[in-house]
């Protein structure tokens, strides 16, 4: 019943609304009736005439004492109109809306949502919304639903075609438990979609808005919860621990710098989970270049010292070079066998890292994320390391477990709000690296205005000039990633043609050969290449100490933590580093958000305000990183996701498949699904 999918006859609409719908992901009758509100205006009381306010909307409920089409000089037409009640008149005007004079006749009844205005000493409405108090009312004299809004799919048709359709609304499953439901005194999910859209009070509104929420924290929660118990089932028991003997002096005194006290804290705290009765699950959330690589080597150290192999994969094959030449140059010393196990290797080699893996003389190997997968086995596996990919898939770590349950630890530079990272990763236990190393020179950033652009160009080819060398990311495209390919291949013509002739330019986007790929970014760290242009997939971390310059074109499109990301690709070496937004959009919210990006260097601050300004959704994109969008919920609501955790737990420890709740089941099978494919992307 509520997975039919909507037509026009249905909606009772043209077929061009339904495709509409369809492109904002709302296919079936439950994606409509899911289709939540972004606001609510309270708009349940009406005001008498005589007691409006010159400062604030006013609804007016009244009767038309008189109304007429007037044409104007310039051919269109002014609906003039007085409206009255029982304690006054008021005049109200519309501009090129001729049909309202067939609407509305002296006599009916109708109701005005607006300000006031001033006109020749006259207090009157110009251009109100309207409607006409005939049954229920949608659009005013209520809690009236906003929702999110396409150009031609507006608030107002989304009420009337959702108030349409809400009676199916009862064919819902409840989802949750009735122990839940009871337990933490939540409407029944039919009912809270219900009021969701058109609340009977506020009081209904407030406990539809809290059980939709607790939803949605919920399944994340128990999907956390329930990857963690699956973490541990079938551990053999057999603990892999870090000798009582091991003496890290050796290793502290091989780094040519002085941790900071955040590594120190990040590595006691891996230290003792190496010592628990579990192998270890940790996430440790770092901004670029807060020193991930010494901590995740301090375990590497300290597990080989064991006498165990460990595995470290990153998530493209530069990154795994790069990680090879700097683990090679600490840990070789203390006559460590490290490997690199790539796809663009020869059989042959291949076959031998294997075989020294097999035979346990490779202490640690270091590969793509697809290292796992290759069938190899590791005789002592004891610690695997994984580099910038914030969940591991399930199906991965049972891989993982295979080879007889290694310790687990995961490296993300996109850091997160706690109480988020809690909801999504409640799996993994968190640390978190929030200081960087000392002496860095904070990366300059600035909003370039369009009127600048010319100065800012100029200023960079000088840049260049004198050596160094810039990034220049494209406008993201989300429609398709072939207009994305082809939009950044005319800017990069236009750059080499136009603004930076004189200097060396080649492209990078998604759709080129992993090879192709390989030699430009090869290129350019030798610096045969001054200036890169790509699209938004430029290889994540990479390490180019002589880029200096960032350019952002289209900024306004991307999220926060995903600016933050590409401004991390500079400030890497001896040289001040500078980060240049641009954007096209006039809008107050975005250029607040970008002025946070000139504002603040952390990336915990930016999630924060980034969790504050919108919806996380929206930000993070699942697309990008896995993280759901949330509609009801915040992940900064901390007092609910301590209600939501108790819960969760305890169906996972009750009934962690869910057999009792299938609602529930399909759901979180529909949502893992979803996360899996990001998984694998
Ligand atoms: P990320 O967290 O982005 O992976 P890296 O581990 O690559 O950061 O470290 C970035 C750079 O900072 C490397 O050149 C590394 O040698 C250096 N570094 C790491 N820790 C420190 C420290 N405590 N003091 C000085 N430099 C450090
Ligand atoms: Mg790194």
């Amino acid at each position: 019943m509520l997975d039919h999918r909507l037509d026009s006859t249905i909606l009772k609409t043209r077929d061009s609304y339904v495709s509409k719908l369809k492109e904002m992901g709302v296919k079936t009758l439950a994606d409509l009736l899911t289709y939540f509100p972004r606001a609510y205006r309270d708009e349940q009381e009406f005001t008498r005439i005589n007691e409006m306010r010159t400062d604030e909307v006013n609804v007016v409920r009244g009767k038309i004492k008189s109304i007429l089409n007037v044409p104007t000089r310039a051919g269109g037409v002014v609906t003039r109109a007085v409206v009255s009640d029982e304690t006054g008149e008021l005049p109200v005007m519309w501009f090129n809306q001729r049909h309202l004079k067939q609407l509305f006749f002296k006599g009916s009844e109708i109701i005005l949502t607006g300000k006031l205005k001033f006109e020749r000493g006259r207090v009157m409405m110009m251009s109100p919304k309207y409607e006409k108090p005939s049954g229920v009312l949608l659009h005013t004299g209520r809690i009236v639903p906003v929702y999110p809004e396409s150009e031609e799919i507006t608030s107002k048709w989304l009420r009337e075609k959702i108030f349409h359709l809400l009676p199916y609304a009862k064919f819902f499953d409840e989802v949750l438990p009735s122990w839940v439901l009871e337990g933490e005194g939540l409407l029944p999910y039919s009912e809270a979609i219900y009021h969701a859209h058109f609340a009977k009070d506020e009081e209904f509104l407030k406990r539809a808005r809290e059980r939709l929420a607790f939803d949605e924290l919920f399944m994340l929660q128990f999907m956390a919860l329930r990857r963690k118990k699956s973490w541990q089932e079938g551990f053999s028991g057999e603990k892999k621990q870090i000798s009582p003997e091991l003496d890290m002096a050796p290793f502290y005194s091989a780094l040519p710098f002085e941790l900071t006290g955040a590594q120190k804290r990040t590595i006691a705290e891996i230290f003792e989970d190496l010592k628990r009765d579990f192998p270890m699950l940790r996430l440790v959330q770092g901004d670029v270049g807060s020193g991930k690589t010494a901590v995740a080597a301090a375990g590497i150290f300290a597990m080989v010292k064991s006498g165990y192999q460990c595995a470290l994969m990153a998530p493209t094959e530069i990154l795994a070079r790069q990680h090879y030449k700097n683990l090679t140059e600490l840990l070789s010393r203390f006559g460590f066998n490290v490997q690199l196990m790539t796809g663009s290797m020869t059989a042959g080699e291949h076959a031998n890292v294997a075989t020294q893996l097999a035979t346990g003389t490779c202490d640690l190997v270091i590969g793509t994320h697809s290292l796992i997968q290759e069938g190899i086995s590791f005789p002592r596996l004891g610690l695997v390391v994984i580099d910038e990919q914030h969940r591991f898939g399930v199906k991965q770590r049972a891989k993982l477990k295979a080879q007889g349950f290694p310790h687990l630890l995961n490296l993300s530079a996109t850091p997160i709000p706690r109480t988020m990272a809690l909801t999504i990763y409640g799996d993994q236990d968190l640390s978190i690296l929030d200081e960087l190393p000392p002496g860095r020179t904070p990366i300059v950033t600035r909003l370039v205005p369009e009127h600048k652009r010319r100065d800012a160009e100029l200023w960079v080819s000088d840049q260049v000039a004198k050596g160094r060398q810039v990034f220049i990311v494209c406008p993201l495209i989300e429609e398709s990633e072939a207009l994305q390919v082809k939009a950044a291949t005319l800017e990069y013509e236009r750059l080499s043609k136009e603004v930076f002739p004189e200097h060396r330019l080649a492209l990078l986007h998604g759709k080129m050969k992993a090879d192709d790929k390989a030699t430009v970014m090869q290129a350019f760290s030798q610096g045969t290449i001054d200036i890169l242009v790509s699209t938004s997939v430029i290889e994540v971390g990479i390490d180019v100490p002589n880029a200096s310059i960032m350019m952002i074109e289209g900024a306004d499109r991307f999220g926060l933590a995903q600016l933050h990301q590409f401004r991390g690709r500079v400030g890497r070496g001896a040289h001040q580093s500078y980060c240049f937004l641009f954007t096209d959009s006039g809008s107050d919210e975005a250029l607040r958000r970008l002025k946070y990006m000139v504002e603040f260097n952390s990336g915990f601050d930016l999630a924060e305000k980034d969790l504050e300004l919108r919806g996380p959704g929206e930000i993070y994109g699942v697309k990008q990183s896995g993280i759901p969008d949330l509609r009801m919920a915040s992940f900064g609501d901390k007092a609910l996701l301590d209600r939501v955790r108790a819960s969760a737990q305890r169906l996972v420890s009750e009934d962690p498949t869910l057999t009792r709740t299938p609602a529930l089941a399909q759901k979180i099978a529909k949502l893992e699904a979803q996360m899996e494919v990001v998984d694998a992307a």
